[in-house]
């Protein structure tokens, strides 16, 4: 028996990056999964990969509250119960606190509906379900949800991660009478397309990050999925209000 047999798991940002990695994962481990994701093509490929007769994808802005619960109406009508629930669409973008407040302003609030509140609206449209279930929901933090990176920047991100710990703790206690599990994931620095861009025209911060970090190398996607697994499956059944860091050691010096 598979570890995920008879799971349906709806990840978000599944078109790309961790949240691919996962929903392939979870599927090897026989999950259906809905993906879903802002990038229609990705979660598509996505759901592609997976297998026509156990994988689905939906658009969804995670920031657009109402389309978070138009979704879970149609998936509870159309598709069935979401007994695992992978919040992990996320968006970064580094601009110091101390230059333009405008653009300043324009990143908090946009990292924030995502990051933060995003990770609420999804979860509060697929309550129902995880309660009927005892789902388990799987929160992606970050390094920066416990630490600010020696990166320039990234006050709006670091805050929104720090929140989502926040948001796992209180929901890992507020619902474990429903028996519904609720962990975070703390990914060190993995290379996907989120940081491209950094990988590309800033080596030396990626180096800063590297040179932190025990084992001696980036993260790759793939990385994250042995503690996603964890954290979905019977494996973790005592396991709540907790975090997974998956950070090759970053935090240890
Ligand atoms: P990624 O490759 O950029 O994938 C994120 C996906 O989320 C993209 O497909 C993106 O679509 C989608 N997305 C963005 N805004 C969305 C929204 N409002 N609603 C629905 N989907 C949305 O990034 P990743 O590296 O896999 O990151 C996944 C998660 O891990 C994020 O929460 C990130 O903060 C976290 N994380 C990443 C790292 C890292 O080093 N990569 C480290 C720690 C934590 P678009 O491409 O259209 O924007």
């Amino acid at each position: 028996m598979a570890l995920l047999d008879g799971h349906l798991a709806l990840i978000t940002g599944a078109g790309s990056g961790i949240g691919r990695a996962i929903a392939l994962g979870f599927a090897r481990e026989g999950a259906r999964i809905i993906a879903v994701d802002l990038n229609v093509e990705g979660a598509a490929e996505t759901a592609k990969d997976v297998g026509q007769d156990r994988g689905c994808s939906f658009p969804l802005d995670v920031a657009d509250r109402s389309a978070c619960a138009e979704l879970a109406a149609k998936v509870a009508k159309d598709i069935g119960k979401v007994s695992i629930l992978v919040n992990n669409a996320g968006i970064v973008r580094r601009n110091p606190f101390a230059g333009d407040a405008d653009v300043f302003t324009k990143d908090w609030e946009d990292i924030m509906a995502v990051n933060l509140t995003g990770v609420m609206n999804v979860t509060q449209a697929f309550l129902p379900p995880l309660i009927e279930t005892k789902g388990r929901i799987v929160n992606i933090g970050s390094i920066q949800s416990f630490v600010h990176v020696r990166t320039p920047g990234s006050a709006a991100y670091t805050t929104s991660k720090h929140g989502v710990l926040g948001f796992t703790r209180a929901l890992g206690a507020e619902l474990g009478k429903h028996g519904v599990r609720v962990n975070a994931i703390g990914p060190g620095f993995i290379a996907t397309p989120l940081n491209a861009n950094a990988r590309t025209n800033h080596p030396e911060l990626v180096q800063v990050f590297q040179d932190h970090t025990p084992l001696g190398r980036l993260g790759t996607a793939e990385d994250i999925v042995g503690p996603a697994l964890f954290l979905a499956s019977d494996l973790s059944a005592y396991v709540t209000g907790s975090i997974v860091m998956a950070d090759g050691g970053y935090r240890t010096i």
